[in-house]
């Protein structure tokens, strides 16, 4: 007898707790009340926000604009996480800002 994950499709073991493809929480499947309470410790389990890249790309955009851009391009192009496109917009912006005004300032 085989389960298939509700998020993505993967085939699963049949004890499995989460998902080995998309890291999705299988253990409140039976309990749907419980399905709604399952995405906020979701979010810890899957590591997938990008968390490390917003940070780098914030500190690069205010340092270096050009590494600022590059990595906000990589972040909104991260499609396993809303998260990482809304900061990546937000990096480009103030990339783009520290860009001006220090384009501004050198002139
Ligand atoms: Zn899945």
């Amino acid at each position: 007898m085989s389960k298939y994950c509700p998020s993505c499709g993967e085939e699963l073991v049949d004890n499995a707790k989460f998902c080995k493809n998309c890291g999705k929480n299988l253990e409140n499947i039976e309990n749907p009340q419980d399905v709604n309470t399952s995405q906020s410790f979701q979010v810890p389990v899957v590591e997938n926000d990008h968390k490390a890249a917003v940070i780098v790309g914030y500190v690069l955009a205010v340092l270096i604009p050009l590494f600022g851009f590059i990595v906000g391009i990589y972040l909104i192009t991260r499609n396993d996480s809303q998260n990482a496109k809304k900061h990546g917009k937000y990096v480009i912006i103030v990339a783009a800002i520290v860009w001006f005004i220090s384009f501004m300032l050198i002139r």
